[in-house]
């Protein structure tokens, strides 16, 4: 093999690396690209995520009612039927669903319930939110579930 022959192979080899070098040097922008799109990715997701709490706290009972299909009332209502009717001070105790105390728990609908987790809520209130979430809104424990 001539020297000019092989000095002619080094620069075909020389070139080809340049062009590799100039590819990796695109392929490392994309993955910055990437990474970036990826935080924002995330980032979007989290405000999602958020968002979707400020909303749900936005609601009244009423939304709920409004927004729910009526088999899901049906049977979140047998749910909370079953649960502990609890001991409460009237005076102090309130229900954070609506925010209301107990004293007029005497109808039916506003009995104090407890669900496995502990919290109190009016009857009405829990069955309600249950139509549309299946954890408790204090504790997010999947209470809707459970066999009571
Ligand atoms: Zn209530
Ligand atoms: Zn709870």
């Amino acid at each position: 093999m001539s020297l000019s022959h092989l000095s002619e192979i080094l620069d075909n080899i020389l070139s080809e690396l340049e062009a590799i070098d100039r590819e990796l040097r695109t392929l490392r922008s994309i993955r910055r690209q990437m990474e970036t799109l990826q935080r924002n990715i995330d980032r979007a997701g989290a405000e999602i995520e958020s968002l979707d709490d400020v909303l749900l706290a936005h609601e009244t009972p009423e939304d709920w009612l409004h927004n729910s299909n009526n088999s899901n009332i049906v049977d979140a209502t047998s749910v909370v039927e079953k649960m502990t009717n609890a001991m409460v001070n009237a005076d102090a105790d309130v229900c954070s669903i609506c925010s209301e105390g107990f004293q007029g728990c005497s109808s039916g609908t506003t009995t104090p319930k407890q669900p496995p987790c502990g919290h109190v809520y009016h009857q009405v209130c829990l069955a309600t939110w249950l139509s549309r979430s299946e954890s408790c809104p204090l504790c997010r424990r999947i209470i809707r579930t459970i066999d009571v």
